[in-house]
């Protein structure tokens, strides 16, 4: 759908500033025709009599187009984020399994039967669409929390407004159309782009959606939150995440290190579940921190599109500005910096916004390098000495989005990762997730789930259905 005003911005190659695409700039007034498509979609169109089977089969037909374009779309997300080629094929392969997770579930019946003890009542709940759905995603993993959004919402059979961020919108736009090549009816996916302040804003005070799904920032969910209640919506947060990464001393020292370097610099550290608090064992910290240093320092950066580049930039001159910002903070609270720090100095990475993988150790829990969201490539290193300690640490935190502990005796991975109050925990491992698995946060890093059975459940709302078989006057009134 083109801006009314007919304004447009510009999309911007954070390697090295190209202008990929101008794309619609939209405002209001343009979020409010989405929303009005999205309603008559849902309210008169042939969508809502559209059979389970017949949405499934549209969800099937997208994650196929999607596979059939995966080098086009895989390319469009690295010039559009800076993330590596290879990081965008894998967006693309899964973003293809939500849609096929979902596609299996839009068939399955959800309801059920409730005994109400007398024989000639028959009693159902069934599940209906919630309705109208805005759906409000971010820009480090574009495509990837659009899916999460959009599969479950249209398996549930309710009609949508998607609004990209404004910095990373072009395979959002790309979806979109590959939606509507499956076969979607008009109106049933509607596309705004342009800010958050405006364009975002006006799906979530419209009094037209029923619910709003937001993946973004901590102090934009809270607005959300507090824009959403003056119509009652029903909202789905997905925030922030300061994620704890803890490693026993007999944890695999190899499979430690490396994947402790991923959980913090892949992507640039622009991940909300990035393992950006390595928790170490006393015992182990210096030969770790000294093993963890000396790779940091050899990660290659440049252009998503080489084959050679290990980690692309960060998304925009002002969050490398933001990320930057962090090094002073942590410097001021006497962290002290062993890697990084600094921008590159390579003549080739000059026009990018590039930030060298950075680390901090002599780190305690209330600094602020420690506790809030730098969303780049800087790891803070903590130490401890038991693991009522490592625990404490863990959970020193406002989030609750992810945390992973490392050690090869079972039964304290175990007792550590029912103890961590974060969404997901992964026991010698960090980072994957699975479609048919529940994603979300504890505390402030969200409100409900994505994924898994609760993601779908989060579109569609409960009905009860109560039939008197057999109806016969109750003389509650005698007279
Ligand atoms: P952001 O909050 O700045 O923006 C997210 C989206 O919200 C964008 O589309 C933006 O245009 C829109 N928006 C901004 N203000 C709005 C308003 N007032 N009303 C409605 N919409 C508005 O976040 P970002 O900088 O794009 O993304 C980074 C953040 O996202 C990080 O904090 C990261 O942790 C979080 N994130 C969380 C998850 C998760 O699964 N929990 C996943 C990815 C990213």
């Amino acid at each position: 759908m083109g801006a009314t005003a007919g304004a447009t911005m510009e999309v911007v190659n954070p390697y090295d500033q190209s202008v990929i695409r101008t794309v619609d700039d939209g405002d209001r007034a343009d979020a409010e025709a989405a929303v009005a498509a999205a309603r008559t979609a849902f309210d008169e169109g042939e969508w809502p009599s559209w059979t389970p089977r017949q949405r499934a089969e549209l969800l099937h037909r997208v994650g196929h187009l999607l596979q059939r374009d995966r080098a086009e779309i895989a390319r469009l997300e690295t010039l559009d984020t800076g993330k590596t080629l290879t990081e965008g094929g894998i967006d693309v392969d899964d973003v293809t399994a939500v849609f096929h997770y979902y596609g299996g579930l839009a068939e399955e019946d959800s309801g059920r039967l409730v005994d109400a003890g007398d024989p000639r009542v028959r009693s159902r709940v069934v599940h209906e669409p919630v309705g109208v759905c805005a759906l409000i995603t971010p820009w480090n993993y574009p495509l990837l929390q659009a899916s999460w959004k959009v599969a479950p919402a249209l398996a549930a059979g309710n009609t949508l407004v998607i609004k990209p961020s404004e910095t990373t919108p072009l395979t959002t736009i790309k979806m979109v159309e590959l939606i509507a090549e499956a076969g979607a009816p008009a109106g049933v996916v509607n596309l705004v782009l342009g800010p958050g302040g405006t364009a975002g804003a006006a799906l979530v005070e419209s009094p037209q959606v029923d619910l709003v799904s937001f993946t973004g920032g901590l102090e934009t969910g809270r607005r959300i939150m507090r824009d959403a209640a003056r119509t009652v919506k029903n909202i789905a947060l997905e925030l922030g995440g300061k994620n704890p990464n803890i490693v026993f001393a007999d944890a695999d020292f190899e499979a430690a290190i490396d994947y402790a370097l991923m959980a913090v610099f892949f992507h640039a550290g622009q991940v909300c579940s990035a393992g950006t608090r390595l928790i170490v064992e006393e015992s182990l910290h210096d030969d770790f921190v000294a093993a963890l240093v000396e790779r940091a320092e050899r990660i290659r950066l440049g252009n998503g599109l080489d084959e050679d580049t290990e980690s692309g930039p960060l998304v925009s001159a002002e969050h490398r500005d933001k990320v930057e910002s962090y090094v002073g903070i942590a410097l001021q609270e006497g962290a002290r910096l062993v890697a990084g720090g600094r921008r590159p100095e390579e003549p080739a990475l000059q026009n990018g916004f590039f930030f060298r993988p950075t680390v901090f150790v002599d780190c305690t829990e209330d600094m602020r390098i420690v506790q809030e969201e730098t969303f780049g490539p800087i790891l803070t290193v903590e130490r401890f000495t038991t693991e009522e300690r490592a625990i404490e640490l863990g959970n020193h935190t406002e989030y609750g989005l992810a945390g992973a502990v490392w050690t090869r005796d079972a039964a304290r991975a175990e007792r550590v990762a029912r103890r961590l109050r974060h969404g997901t925990v992964w026991i010698n491992d960090f980072g994957p997730y699975l479609p048919g698995a529940e994603w979300g946060g504890f505390k402030h890093s969200g409100i409900g789930r994505e994924l898994g059975l609760e993601g779908l459940a989060e579109y569609r709302q409960a009905k009860h259905i109560y039939e008197n078989t057999a109806p016969e006057p109750q003389r509650w009134f005698t007279r």
